[in-house]
Parts: structure tokens; sequence; C-alpha cells
């Protein structure tokens, strides 16, 4: 199967899952789940992650399990930090990149998520940014870090979609990124808002985590994409340490790989079934 771009047919009047992988194992438990499910999946690779990646065989070696797959898969770069992340990711063969500037001006957002556009387009490849804020840490513990949210504002989003020609748009409506202190509380009244005035997808970050009825509550509301990350992750590394600790640490690296490698495909099985449910609602 040819790569997807997030314009892909597949991806069209529906939500679907997006993960960010950092590791090849994690790359092929989210191909092979979404195989099972016969479900379209995005793969992401966060711009963050680039300095411990050998970033084009990487990207070569997960652009070829795509391809072979039996679902759409697109390999999305998951917050580009400036125009030239942009870049080497599309020349590593990214088939989808995000410009995240949102926390610069809305007009420095719009002249860098248009000039991200214009990078993009001789590769044929889609264009997520953001617009308001989506506060926390994508995979940090460390909540000092964290960025308090800014909710998308609808006009403001009608008109920086206008400015770019941007293909996907990440907004923020009460998400945050990293694990959840509290009870999360969403807005669905604003990815509404927004979506009656853009035709673009939308984007929830920080979908990691959320009570299980929110992700259904998000596709019918209107949003297309969901980021997950942390909580899969963290599901990985304490099915691995409790193997661990089950063989009093008498075991291979693979075995302690395959418990972490299982346990993430059933939560990432989980919830792709969650938002394919909230699909079938939102066309009733
Ligand atoms: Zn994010």
């Amino acid at each position: 199967m040819t790569i997807a771009t997030l314009n892909d047919a597949a991806f069209n009047n529906r939500a679907f899952a997006a993960f960010d992988v950092i590791d090849l194992e994690s790359a092929d438990m989210v191909i092979t789940t979404a195989e099972s499910l016969s479900q379209p999946v995005v793969l992401m690779v966060p711009h963050k992650a680039f300095p411990v990646l050998p970033l084009e065989r990487f990207i070569g070696r997960i652009r070829n399990w795509a391809e072979s797959a039996t679902v759409p898969v697109c390999v999305h770069l998951d917050h580009g930090e400036t125009l030239e992340g942009a870049r080497q990711g599309l020349d590593a063969g990214f088939s989808s990149i995000m410009i995240d500037a949102s926390a610069e001006t809305f007009d420095r957002n719009v002249e860098l998520t248009r000039k991200a556009c214009e990078l993009a387009r001789p590769y044929g490849v889609s264009v997520e940014a953001e617009l308001g804020r989506v506060g926390g840490d994508e995979g940090n513990f460390d909540e000092t870090s964290a960025t308090q949210n800014i909710y998308t504002d609808a006009d403001e989003a009608a008109r920086f979609v206008e400015a770019t020609g941007v293909d996907a748009l990440a907004i923020s409506f009460g998400t945050s990124h990293g694990l959840y202190q509290g009870e999360p509380k969403l807005n669905f009244d604003i990815v509404r808002a927004v979506k009656e005035r853009t035709p673009v997808k939308l984007v929830m970050h920080g979908a990691s985590g959320l009570p299980d009825h929110e992700y259904g509550k998000a596709a019918e509301a209107g949003i297309g994409k969901i980021n997950m990350f942390t909580e899969i992750s963290v599901t990985g590394a304490t099915a691995a340490n409790a193997a661990w600790d089950k063989r009093g640490g008498k075991l291979h690296f693979f075995e302690m790989l395959m418990s972490g490698k299982q346990a993430m495909a059933a939560r990432t099985a989980h919830y792709m079934n969650l938002i394919s449910a909230g699909n079938e609602r939102r066309h009733g």
C-alpha cells in the first residue's frame, strides 16, 4: 500500500488515532495493531526525538513497513519546532509534518506555518499546525516544565486556515500533554465551533489517559486526528518492569521487550476501538 498523507481518503470524515513512536518495536506494534483492526493509522515521530535517532534510517525503515502494511499508514513529524526541523523531516521521508509555532504571536504563527506549507508542497506532504496552546509537556514527567492552556478561538482558526493553506489544525479545548493529574475538563463546544468555520482536519493533542468516554465524544464533536504517546509508552515500561520482577531478573532482553510490546498493543487496540465506536455514532 502506498504511504498515506493526512489528506488520504482513508482519513476523511472520521476520527483516527495517531501514536508517537521513538523505537522500531513500538512502530511495528502500532502498524500490526492497526492491521489487526483493519483501521488506518498515523505513526508519529516527535521532533524532540531527532537527536536520539539515526533519523533517515529510522524513517526509511518505518516507511518500508508502512508501504507493506495492509492498511493506510501516514508517517507524521510531530511538533516540528522550527522550519529547519520541518525541512529535515521532509528530506528524511515523512509523509506529513507538523509545524508548531503556537507559542508565537498569531501573525508569526501564520508566517511560519505558511512557509512550512510552501516547503512541504513539492514533496506532496500534508501539514498540521497548532493554534491556541495545548499545555503540559509531551512525554516529560517533570511538572515544572509544563505550560498552561490557551483555548482556540473559532474565528481566529478560520482566518488562520485561510491564510496558511494548512491541512490539519491542532486546537486547544482542555486537553494537556503528558499524564493528567486531576480530571481534565474538555470543552467540545470549541471543537464544534471551529469545525463549523473550517474545512480542515482538527487535531486533539494530549489525548493520553483521558477517561474512556472522551475519545468517542471527541470523534462525535468533529475531531479528526487524536494524538497519543505518554500513557501507552508508560504501559509498556510498566509491563516490562513487571516481567522483570516476576522472573526475579532472570530473563532475556527480548522477553522484557515482548512483555512491554504486548501490553502496549492491548492499550493501542483499546483506544482505536473507542475512537471507531465514536465514528459509528458520528455517522449514525
Ligand atoms: Zn502534541
